[in-house]
């Protein structure tokens, strides 16, 4: 049992930089949604970025906006599950409207910004672009 729910502990969610010791700002739903995935794959998935402070966020030159430094984003992988997987069950999962394919690092970024600024995108090669359904036949999706 965490802290915060059946499976995570604030640290899960803490920035990852060496600057701050370990800030952190999780949204509550989010966790919701996560315990929602470790239930349907009966595994608890592994959070490999959440929070990003305002010195790492802008150490990694992302756009102010991003939904990493509000707290409402989660870079996550689930030890024996394809990446595209949990892609899948995430699209289907009411209030993750940012939803990401990492296939090189085998992970999904998910995030709960309001629906009107639904976006999907795959990461290849370092680079983000928009999921086409050419990517999602590629992938499986
Ligand atoms: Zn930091």
């Amino acid at each position: 049992m965490g802290n915060l729910s059946e499976n995570f502990n604030h640290k899960d969610f803490a920035c990852r930089c060496p600057e701050c010791r370990g800030e952190y700002r999780i949204h509550l739903g989010l966790v919701g949604i996560l315990e929602a995935i470790a239930v349907h794959f009966q595994k608890r998935p592994k959070i490999i970025s959440a929070f990003y402070c305002e010195a790492f966020n802008e150490k990694l030159k992302r756009e102010k906006l991003s939904w990493h430094a509000k707290g409402k984003a989660v870079n996550l992988a689930i030890e024996g599950i394809p990446a595209a997987e949990i892609f899948k069950f995430a699209e289907k999962t009411e209030g993750i409207n940012g939803l990401g394919f990492y296939p090189e690092e085998n992970m999904v970024h998910i995030d709960t910004r309001p629906i009107e600024k639904k976006e999907l995108w795959i990461k290849e090669r370092g680079k983000y672009s928009p999921l086409t359904t050419d990517k999602r036949h590629q992938y499986g999706l």
